[in-house]
């Protein structure tokens, strides 16, 4: 069975551009994985972990696959490593990294297991994540939320009244 999945790419250190486009050229190239598309790139605030990190560049991939989720998550954790991610030295969860790939959708998959949970829990909070998702996906529907990716842009732009 073939997937349509989407991937955040986010890297605050060192040649953030180079990392992102290696890590699709790598994701395009594994077997099970075809045709990633990808749209402009956003540059954006840390948001949360240590104060004075850099800033990141962030940007969704389209892919449509053959892997399983965990398959593709562990695809994920593999090129992360072979990107110079040493997770071992992180100081904690939003912390500077050179390459972090998330699974945001697995088609419409709803996933609650150790180590993965598909939708991403905090997808629909960022604006890093929802903007790029939105250029390629607007009409997508949160399979929890029950939103498409277009309204969830829509009310994290709106202020709270
Ligand atoms: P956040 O999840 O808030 O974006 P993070 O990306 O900084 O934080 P990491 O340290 O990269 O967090 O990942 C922590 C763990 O999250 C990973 O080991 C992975 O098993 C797990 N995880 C759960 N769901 C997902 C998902 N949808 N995509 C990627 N990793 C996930
Ligand atoms: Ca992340
Ligand atoms: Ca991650």
């Amino acid at each position: 069975m073939t997937a349509r999945a989407y991937i955040a790419l986010g890297s605050n250190q060192g040649d953030r551009q180079a990392y992102l486009a290696d890590a699709l050229a790598v994701l395009g190239s594994l077997p099970g994985v075809n045709r990633v598309s990808q749209r402009p790139t956003y540059e954006t605030d840390p948001v949360g972990g240590h104060a004075g990190q850099g800033r990141f560049l962030n940007a969704v991939a389209q892919v449509s696959t053959d892997l399983s989720a965990k398959q593709l998550l562990d695809e994920l954790n593999k090129i992360e490593a072979d990107h110079g991610r040493d997770r071992s030295a992180e100081p904690s969860r939003s912390g500077p990294r050179t390459l972090d790939l998330d699974i945001l959708f697995f088609g419409d998959e709803v996933i609650n297991q150790v180590g993965l949970t598909v939708p991403h829990p905090r997808m629909h909070q960022r604006w890093f994540v929802l903007k790029p998702l939105c250029d390629l996906a607007p009409d997508a529907v949160h399979p929890v939320l029950h939103r498409t990716v277009r309204e969830l842009l829509a009310e994290l732009e709106t202020p709270a009244t």
